[in-house]
């Protein structure tokens, strides 16, 4: 399998895309972490898992309230499995839709926490754990608004901006070791996020999480080689390991 004896840690692992990856790496092999602020639906993503014959665990953290518990999770991560080869940064908010003139400064601070503060964090504490992989691999989640900002979308497309930017320059940070850091744009995907931010679409329209899977099993395995790159999930919908 692709990703045979992999550690992986998947934030926002409880629905939407993180769950999607959480159970294709499963399935491929890897233990995976399912890290996600709602418990019953870590829960539930791991009854999917275990029963159809993967390996994880839950880990119930709030990126946006409770940061001072990732010392400890790295603490368990590191006596249970004394390395990490796979992060995915996945967890988001959209915030609101909103022209920033009325822009809450208290729901920006939430947005950048979750979608920008927390990746840096949560990796940062993990770097050691990720140094102890042959081949790790840290997955950034951004949007197509992270390259182009756009009307309304306000903490949210300055907060996928920042992370986009946060990869280049740690990617560049990493080049001499075995961690390859990456975003992933996933594009419009079935969720609920999605249909949030376009209530009138029809998700039947659009890719599903499923679908968009592939990617990050690539960027997640031997065969990908890039650093610092921006993946887009559309180009990689067809890709199998050869
Ligand atoms: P969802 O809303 O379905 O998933 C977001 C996930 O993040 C949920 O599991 C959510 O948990 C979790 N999360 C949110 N806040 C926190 C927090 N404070 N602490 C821990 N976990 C949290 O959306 P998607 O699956 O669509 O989004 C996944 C990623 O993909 C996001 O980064 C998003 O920006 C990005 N993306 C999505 C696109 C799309 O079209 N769907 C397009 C471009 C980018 P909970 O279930 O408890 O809310």
């Amino acid at each position: 399998m692709l990703l045979q004896d992999r550690i992986a840690l998947v934030t926002g692992a409880g629905s939407g895309i993180g769950l999607a990856v959480a159970k294709a790496y499963a399935r491929e092999g890897a233990t995976v972490l399912l890290l996600g602020r709602d418990q019953s639906k870590l829960e539930t993503a791991f009854d999917a898992i275990t029963a159809a014959g993967g390996s994880a665990s839950i880990a119930p953290v709030d990126l946006e309230n409770e940061l001072g518990a990732v010392p400890q999770l790295v603490k368990g991560v590191h006596e249970r499995y004394g390395k990490l080869d796979i992060l995915v940064n996945n967890a988001g908010q959209l915030g609101v839709m909103t022209p920033l003139a009325a822009y809450d400064p208290v729901k920006w601070e939430q947005v950048m926490r979750v979608n920008l503060t927390a990746p840096f964090f949560l990796t940062r504490e993990l770097m050691p754990l990720l140094a102890q992989s042959d081949n790790a691999a840290v997955i950034n989640v951004v949007s197509t608004v992270a390259f182009a900002g756009r009307a309304y979308w306000g903490a949210y497309a300055a907060s996928k901006a920042a992370l986009a930017n946060l990869t280049e320059t740690w990617a560049g940070e990493l080049q001499k070791t075995a961690i390859r850091m990456n975003t992933v744009n996933p594009g419009g995907t079935a969720t609920a996020m999605r249909a949030a931010a376009f209530p009138g679409e029809d998700p039947e329209s659009i890719p599903s999480a499923e679908q968009i899977a592939p990617v990050f099993l690539y960027l997640a395995s031997e065969h990908s080689k890039e650093r610092g790159q921006h993946l887009k999930a559309r180009d990689w919908m067809d890709w199998r390991a050869p």
